[in-house]
């Protein structure tokens, strides 16, 4: 089979497809043929060296994905030859024509949802889910702002904090963005890059702020954030690209809290219950994955440099 393979750290280019041997399954693990594969930041940053985690080189990239069921290993109970997943972690690497996968890292992927948006689920989807309801114990009825609503995360909580009761804000960068953001079902949405915004959110609470702020950019906005939140207000850390001085002061006159998440950190048993969640509402349709860019596996340098540039419309998915 074919699979990007990763020889040493460095920029894109470094990924290149090979034909490597196809896989077999062990016992409790499972094959599966990729129809598409997620493509996260997380990866270019894994790509690149610089990321606390490094895999073992060479490797092939990846951790989301969805496809069919090729072959299973012994004592693999909840799944057969033929059925549809999405996968919530790889022991190989989804970035590649085939992926093995521990049994309890894949889910069934609704008959209503595309091999496609199967991709676009769990780094998204579990990580916002984690920010909002584990981390920040968000409720129906407090407002959110999402700052960074436009990529893989924003839509996810977009749609998540919706369906459960929230006030939501979000934020986009572009035209195209803000419209997306929009249409799945902000009740405002600003543009980020205009130094307004801040007090533009602010207003849109009636100067009481916000419970919860899921941050994408925490290095940018961190230090505002903490003057944007409601007493008792919580900001979650969620995407970080460097270092940011902060008044703690901002934080204490309200007894906010700076939260943050690695999805990680997550248990297996966390999973499950996210992913327990996540699957309910992929099947009633309150969550609606978006892909904007579908790229041929063999440009998965492309799409690392496509992720890390401004102007999100929801995910980038790579086709095998
Ligand atoms: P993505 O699809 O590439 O989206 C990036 C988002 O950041 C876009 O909505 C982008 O908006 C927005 N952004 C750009 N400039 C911003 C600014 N000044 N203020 C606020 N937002 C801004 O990435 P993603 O998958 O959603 O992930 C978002 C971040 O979270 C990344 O840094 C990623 O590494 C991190 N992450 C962390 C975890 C975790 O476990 N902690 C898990 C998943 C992701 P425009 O393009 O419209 O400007």
């Amino acid at each position: 089979m074919k699979a990007i393979v990763v020889h040493e750290f460095g920029g894109p280019e470094k990924m290149r497809l090979e034909d490597v041997p196809d896989l077999k399954p062990a016992v409790g693990q499972v094959v599966i043929r990729i129809r598409a594969a997620g493509v996260n930041p997380v990866e270019t940053y894994m790509r690149a060296g610089t990321y606390p985690r490094k895999p073992t080189l060479p490797y092939t990239p990846g951790t989301d994905g969805a496809g069919t069921v090729e072959s299973v290993g012994k004592d693999v109970t909840r799944f057969g030859v033929g059925d549809r997943v999405y996968i919530a972690g790889s022991l190989s690497g989804t970035y590649a024509e085939q992926a093995l996968c521990e049994e309890r890292s894949l889910f069934p992927l609704p008959a209503n949802v595309s091999f496609i948006q199967g991709a676009a689920v769990h780094i998204p989807y579990a990580t916002a889910f984690r920010g909002l309801f584990d981390r920040a114990s968000a409720r129906g009825g407090e407002t959110v702002l999402i700052h960074g609503a436009s990529g893989g995360v924003g839509i996810a909580a977009v749609q998540l904090a919706r369906a459960a009761g929230l006030h939501v804000v979000g934020t986009a960068g572009s035209e195209r963005g803000r419209k997306l953001v929009a249409a799945e079902g902000a009740h405002a949405v600003l543009d980020h890059t205009s130094p307004g915004h801040f007090e533009e959110a602010l207003a849109t609470t009636r100067h009481r702020g916000f419970d919860v702020i899921l941050e994408m950019l925490a290095n940018v906005n961190l230090a505002k954030d903490l003057s944007l939140i409601a007493p008792h207000g919580r900001v979650v850390v969620i995407g970080n690209r460097g270092t940011i001085e902060v008044n703690p002061r901002d934080a204490m006159t309200r007894d906010g809290s700076i939260l943050a998440m690695s999805l990680w950190n997550a248990t297996p048993e966390d999973l499950l219950r996210i992913h327990s969640a996540l699957s309910a509402g992929l099947e009633n349709k309150t969550l609606r994955p978006v892909v904007g860019q579908e790229i041929p596996l063999a440009e998965a340098s492309r799409a690392h440099v496509a992720v890390m540039e401004a102007g999100a419309h929801g995910k980038i998915v790579l086709i095998p």
